[in-house]
Order: structure tokens, then C-alpha cells, then sequence
């Protein structure tokens, strides 16, 4: 079920629905949220106050400002994504590490590390 959303537009002119959808930052699941979407191309816009849970959350767990940019290079035939040091450190990451590694849409890579 979904309701159309008067008077606000996406940015890409589209008109924003309102529905539930299960929320995801930063691999902490937030569970099912009230989210207002594009019917034109998906976008998702969270309410303030969903932003300002999701915020409080990345906070408490020390996730905060840990976004870094980096560049893919390569190594023999594959792509090579090296990860930061402060990633590193703050998800104990370590040589031989298990992962998953896969697109989780056009533009987003998703690395799991295997438990
Ligand atoms: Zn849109």
C-alpha cells in the first residue's frame, strides 16, 4: 500500500509516495520504516526523524565519518580496492579474512565479512 505524498517532488520531478520499506545503513538494520518514494525512479527519502535514529545509531557504534575515498587499481588481471586504515582498524580486519563480495545495485559494492 502506498500514498501519494501532495506536494513534494522528487529531484528528478518525480511524485513521492509514501510507504514502509525496510531500512539499511551502514549493515545495522533499522527494521521497517516509513519512507516516502519516487514513483519515476526509486529514490528512497527518509522522514527527519528516521534520519535522526539512523544518526544516533552510527554515533553510538562509532561508525560516524569513517567514509573514505579511494580508487580501484589493479593487480595482474583483477581490480584491486584497498581499504583504509581506519577501516581497518576499527573492524579489526585482518590478512586471509574470509569475505563476500557483491554488487548490491548499479553502483554500490557490498564486502561482508564472513562470521
Ligand atoms: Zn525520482
Amino acid at each position: 500500500m502506498s500514498t501519494e505524498v501532495e506536494g513534494v517532488r522528487c529531484r528528478c520531478g518525480g511524485k513521492l509516495q509514501e510507504r514502509a520499506s525496510e531500512v539499511e545503513f551502514f549493515g545495522i538494520d533499522f527494521g521497517v520504516k516509513k519512507v516516502e518514494s519516487c514513483a519515476e525512479c526509486g529514490t528512497e527519502y527518509l522522514s527527519q526523524e528516521t534520519m535522526e535514529e539512523v544518526e544516533a545509531e552510527v554515533r553510538k557504534r562509532g561508525l560516524f565519518g569513517l567514509e573514505r575515498r579511494g580508487r580501484v587499481s589493479k593487480s595482474g588481471n583483477s581490480l584491486v580496492i584497498r581499504i583504509p586504515q581506519e577501516i581497518v582498524k576499527s573492524m579489526k580486519l585482518k590478512r586471509d579474512l574470509p569475505i563476500i563480495i557483491y554488487p548490491s545495485d548499479k553502483d554500490r559494492l557490498v564486502v561482508e565479512v564472513e562470521s
